[in-house]
């Protein structure tokens, strides 16, 4: 050291120190490392930061380093301890993402802009029901987990240092880490951070909670100590004595879990059975099974406090026997069994993936942890170099979902493959109603638009507007669905109430029954003797078509309107409606379900001129424009009704096909003009090269086509391109 530089206020040496400290402990690990990229991000890190100070009054960069301390403990790799050293340069100071690309590779670049992503996001909420989607979204945001461990320890070290921010800042942190961080830590199972996180966090939620809390503890402790150690040596004798190779830890539990406990089961700190704890590791399963029938062998078990969690893991994969057994003087204490491996996943959970290690012999010694890591976090594995421990890992947590956000910041999660439709109908449904288009991070997309995860968005309305149908194909959420199937029948209905309505009229007048001379009472009672509940719900039955209004005019005005022959009460069997006639399919303008029939003695084609006659009881006749019976029958005008060709069946369904070709150059071209032609959207194409034979071409697409008939005419189009040597349908 030398004397003669003055010293760097206000804390001479405290950031070198804490460097120095650093290197020592990763110096004792992995002696062999080089540390040079290291110091670089060190002085870099410290330079940008040398003007800043924390609000305590410390130098800035010791919260960097600190954080790196951390993760040095949690044994992580380089990319995560650089990461840690530059975790808050991109968003506080001047250095940019594009020289730490340059100094330190793409793979620190994305770390250090994925923490710097999560830390400009607002994640407190307000209702607690936002806190899990608010999880899953952070989770799902992330490709590397590395990221996420970082902010833990990032946030770790700001628990920890609190005490020095204002108290409504300290609320708020403590609110997101106890609903955020706290859960995520869990989740990954890393139950030594999580357990810190809580406690930390508990402290400033409940001040008054934790200081009762802790003076009761306190006021236990040596006594407790003593117990534990004692219970402690006599665990050991037992255990010895058995040959079972041990190490037990003794520990009072943590005082977040404590409380939890209390609050949850209303009851004292004497009453929390599991308050005083013993952990036993040992080398192997077996020896956990023998060493819990050495336990129950010579102390009592409290009976329903087995949990056996290494046959039956819990959700994030932790592993143990838990017992709880009555030890000398009558107090209960828990017993936690567990193997070196599962105590080291139970307390780092996914950091223990990247702890480095001595010899590293490649991923087959890794399978085991590998495959924990699969189950737990349902990774995609991204391995650059398969003969080295992987360092990237392309994690994908919830493969089902994305998280959008409302412009106000609120965490929207929708289905893969929701579009703005799916996301207005979850703002609530008069949004998704009058949503006429939508702005996706500020930009206008269409209404079919893939939503991903990040996207802001939000949905421009129009008062009055209705969805149309088109929109069923685009929803991914039954919410969404289900709300515009319901508008469109409510149209429908209303349709049919006009319908039946004036078709009554009419057909009063035509009878010479004057409608208005009866009363609502009678309209009623003759409702409710067709099944209606409503008069109203007689006009939509007869505007669909179900009964004859002369039917229903003959109950109301007997003495008017003869009585047909038959009398039939019930419902009309349906004529042959819509579908039946193969392709042929008739609409009535604006409305559906209505009955519809070709009238047979023009049988209109598709294309002609048709016109829509209700028919007395038989739904609606579909005649001919020229036909000569409607000349006839159009004499009752106000039973005529519009109706139209159905467009073309819009439904498509996807299919892939691979087409084996000469490997020559325009292949592509052709082949989507045919497609084209055909009138069938490309979904996805990926042409290679024919490996097999070497001379040729695969072109794998997925085509959307409406029915068999067309896959027919577009395979047998493609084979007729020259050079395409086969067409196969595949799965
Ligand atoms: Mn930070």
């Amino acid at each position: 050291m030398s004397t003669d530089v003055a010293p760097v206020v206000p804390a001479p040496g405290l950031v070198e120190q804490l460097y120095a400290e650093l290197e020592q402990k990763i110096r004792a690990l992995r002696p062999k490392d080089d540390l040079a990229p290291l110091e670089k991000a060190y002085r870099m890190a410290a330079e940008a930061h040398k003007d800043q100070l924390r609000q305590s009054g410390e130098p800035y960069m010791i919260h960097p380093l600190h954080v790196t301390l951390i993760l040095a403990d949690m044994q992580m790799d380089m990319v995560a301890l650089i990461t840690g050293l530059l975790h808050d340069t991109v968003e506080d100071t001047s250095l940019s993402l594009e020289q730490i690309k340059k100094e330190f590779g793409p793979e620190v670049a994305a770390c250090v802009d994925g923490v710097t992503k999560l830390s400009k996001l607002k994640l407190y909420s307000r209702e607690e029901r936002q806190a899990e989607n608010v999880r899953k979204m952070l989770l799902a945001m992330v490709d590397d987990i590395r990221v996420i461990i970082v902010k833990l320890a990032d946030r770790l070290h700001n628990m920890r240092t609190l005490g020095a921010l204002p108290p409504e800042r300290q609320l708020r942190i403590s609110q997101e880490t106890a609903e955020i961080y706290a859960p995520i830590a869990h989740r990954l199972g890393m139950g030594k951070v999580r357990g810190e996180l809580e406690d930390l966090s508990f402290r400033y939620l409940e001040p008054e909670a934790w200081a009762d809390l802790m003076r009761e503890i306190e006021s236990q402790r040596v006594q407790n100590e003593e117990y534990l150690t004692k219970m402690r040596h006599d665990v050991e004798i037992n255990l010895r004595r058995e040959n079972i190779p041990v190490r037990v830890e003794a520990r009072i539990k943590r005082p977040y879990s404590v409380f939890q406990k209390m609050k949850r089961q209303k009851i004292s700190l004497d009453q929390v059975y599991d308050l005083l704890a013993l952990r036993i590791v040992t080398d192997s399963v077996k020896n956990c099974y023998a060493a819990l029938g050495v336990i129950h062998n010579e102390w009592h078990p409290i009976p329903g406090r087995i949990k056996d969690f290494i046959a039956i893991p819990r959700p994030n994969l932790y592993q143990s026997l838990h017992t709880s057994v009555i030890g000398a003087g009558g107090r209960s204490f828990e017993i936690q069994i567990r193997t070196e491996e599962m105590h080291r996943l139970a307390e780092e959970g996914i950091a223990a993936h990247w702890k480095y290690k001595e010899g590293r012999k490649g991923p087959g010694a890794d399978d085991q942890r590998i495959n924990w890591l699969r189950q737990l976090v349902e990774w995609q594995q991204e391995m650059r170099d398969p003969g080295e421990f992987i360092s990237t890992l392309k994690v994908d947590l919830y493969p089902e979902e994305v998280y959008t956000f409302t412009p106000m910041g609120k965490v929207i999660p929708l289905p893969r493959e929701a579009t703005p439709i799916d996301f207005a109908y979850a703002i609530h449904s008069d949004v998704g109603t009058t949503c006429v288009g939508a702005k996706v991070n500020g930009r206008i997309v269409p209404l079919k638009y893939n939503l991903k995860n990040g996207d802001v968005v939000e949905i421009l309305t129009q008062t009055g507007h209705l969805p149309s149908k088109d929109w069923l194909g685009m929803v991914k959420t039954p919410r969404a669905r289900n709300k515009i199937k319901h508008l469109i029948n409510a149209t429908e209905h209303a349709k049919a109430i006009e319908i039946g309505q004036k078709y009554l009229e009419r057909e009063a007048r035509r009878l010479g029954v004057q409608l208005a001379k009866i009363t609502k009472a009678d309209l009623e009672r003759v409702a409710g003797e067709y099944g209606c509940g409503k008069t109203e719900d007689l006009h939509a039955a007869l505007g669909y078509g179900k009964f004859s209004a002369r039917q229903v005019l003959q109950k109301l005005a007997p003495d008017t309107v003869e009585a047909p022959a038959v009398e039939a009460l019930k419902p009309t069997p349906a004529p042959s409606g819509p579908g039946d006639s193969g392709d042929l399919v008739i609409k009535v303008k604006g409305v559906d379900d209505l009955l519809v029939y070709r009238a047979k003695c023009c049988n209109p084609i598709r294309g002609e001129g048709i016109v829509g006659y209700v028919t007395r009881g038989k739904g609606i006749a579909v005649h001919s424009k020229n036909c000569a019976n409607v000349q006839n029958l159009m004499y009752e005008v106000e039973r005529k009704i519009d109706v139209e060709w159905a467009r073309a069946v819009t439904e498509t369904f996807p299919v892939r096909v691979v087409v084996h070709t000469d490997d020559r150059p325009g292949m592509l071209n052709q082949l989507t003009s045919v497609l084209f032609a055909e009138q069938s959207n490309i979904r996805s194409l990926e042409a290679s090269s024919d490996d097999k034979r070497g001379d040729g071409a695969i072109i794998d697409m997925t085509v959307e086509v409406r029915d068999k008939k067309q896959l027919e005419r577009v395979a047998a189009a493609i084979r007729r391109i020259s050079g395409v040597r086969d067409v196969e349908r595949t799965e």
